[in-house]
């Protein structure tokens, strides 16, 4: 990926920083939340106004519809994530921001008219529908174990399933769709709302940065016009591979800006509080868990960097995508830890950012591929190749 340079990328990073330290971090107060006490659409539209004028919506894409690389999408996305509220206000959230990556790629300009443009511009969310019930034995860690359908007939396809844990899907104008034919895996855009997927909960979960919280979803007779279908039938893996480590790796880079601002508040406090006479910081059972963050911090910084550098050459980076989500999201929850452990009372309190970092991050370990599951598909290529190069 060519990108900007990184000149031009350190300064666009500097303006979503001051933008998000200065206009953002107060809405960290607002009360405006949903049910699930997530961040209502109201306050996240109000916010990107204010971004927009700011020159400093989307500002992973560039008004000419050119992409910043995988590195210079690191030096901005971890800048806006120096509030969790930071991604939503500037347009770098999950699930848009994999999204938007993917129907760039791979959207006809029909699609990219339709459904990229309102995305970009802020105006429109977007959900990913790829995960099934586990009561049911659908779609999870195992993405071929999809049962929802997609029977081709005339000029449309016919999709019938059930979904879990669809973030965004409330609220959100633009859904990506996985579903099985006969020919193997499948992936359709379609409009939201529609009345053939109906929202039949939205369970409370650990987490609540993201909008519309994460739906269990049924998808009953959905009629989707044949070119609406990205790709050809039975090439949804491949199309989902596109989106993959791209997606996986901006998780890294935007949880690595709360875990940087966690750290930011641990520290402050630690430097001005006092316990046994002398400052917190200065009791060596502390300074180290402050030292201990700085190194996570720095080579979780390194492995996004190093991530990055592999997808820009035009590699899938399915291992090192995998190894990096592994590292950054157990090197970020420790971070998270650790700051509310430096804070003792104060740090599982709602006064700061911290407990919510340490919420969200910990939810991190599991999407996008759980710890476990990336440790299985790294050793299976540990396997491959011993026994290949013993051949
Ligand atoms: C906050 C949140 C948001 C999400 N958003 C979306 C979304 O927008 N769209 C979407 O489609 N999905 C979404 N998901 C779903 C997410 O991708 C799945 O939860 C994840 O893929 C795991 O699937 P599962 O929950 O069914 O767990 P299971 O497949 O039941 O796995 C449970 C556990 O088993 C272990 N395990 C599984 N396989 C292996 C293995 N091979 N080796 C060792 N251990 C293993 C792991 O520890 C794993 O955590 C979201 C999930 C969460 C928590």
């Amino acid at each position: 990926m060519s990108g900007v340079g990184a000149e031009k990328a350190a300064e666009i990073a500097a303006k979503v920083e001051a933008f998000v330290r200065e206009v953002v971090i107060p809405y960290e107060k607002d009360p405006r939340r949903d049910h699930h006490n997530a961040p209502t659409d109201e306050m996240v539209f109000e916010m990107r106004e204010k971004a927009r004028a700011a020159g400093v919506l989307t500002p992973h894409i560039l008004p000419d519809g050119r992409h910043l690389s995988q590195r210079e999408t690191a030096t901005v996305l971890k800048k806006s994530g120096l509030s969790p509220l930071g991604p939503l206000a500037v347009n770098t959230n999950a699930p848009d921001e994999g999204n938007m990556f993917l129907l760039g790629k791979v959207g006809s300009p029909e699609i990219k008219e339709r459904f990229l443009k309102p995305m970009v511009e802020g105006r429109a969310r977007s959900a990913f529908f790829m995960t099934e019930p586990a009561a049911e034995n659908g779609a999870g860690s195992d993405p071929s174990m999809m049962k929802t359908t997609c029977v081709k007939d005339g000029n449309h396809w016919v999709i019938n399933g059930r979904k879990a844990f669809i973030t965004g899907a409330q609220g959100a104008k633009v859904g990506i769709v996985m579903a099985k034919s006969e020919d193997g895996a499948c992936m359709f855009v379609v409009d939201l709302p529609n009345p053939a997927i109906r929202i039949e909960r939205v369970p409370n979960t650990i987490d609540n940065s993201m909008p519309g919280g994460h739906a269990v979803v049924a998808i009953e007779n959905l009629r989707v016009p044949a070119d609406q279908m990205l790709g050809n039938s039975g090439e949804g893996f491949k199309y989902a591979q596109v989106r993959l480590s791209p997606a996986r790796l901006s998780h890294c880079m935007r949880w690595h800006g709360v875990a940087t601002r966690a750290h930011e508040i641990a520290s402050e406090y630690a430097c001005k509080r006092m316990a046994f006479g002398k400052l917190l910081v200065d009791h060596e059972g502390v300074g180290f868990q402050l030292a201990d963050n700085l190194i996570d911090l720095k080579q979780a910084e390194l492995m996004i960097d190093w991530c990055a550098d592999v997808l820009d050459t035009g590699s899938l980076g399915t291992a090192e995508s995998s190894m990096a989500k592994v590292a950054v999201s157990e090197a970020l929850f420790r971070v998270a830890d650790r700051c509310i452990q430096v804070m003792g009372g104060s740090g599982v309190t709602e006064d700061t950012i911290v407990e919510q970092a340490f919420r969200e991050i910990r939810a991190f370990r599991i999407y996008d591929g759980p710890t476990e599951v990336h440790k299985w598909s790294l050793a299976k290529k540990i396997k491959r190749d011993t026994l290949g190069s013993h051949k």
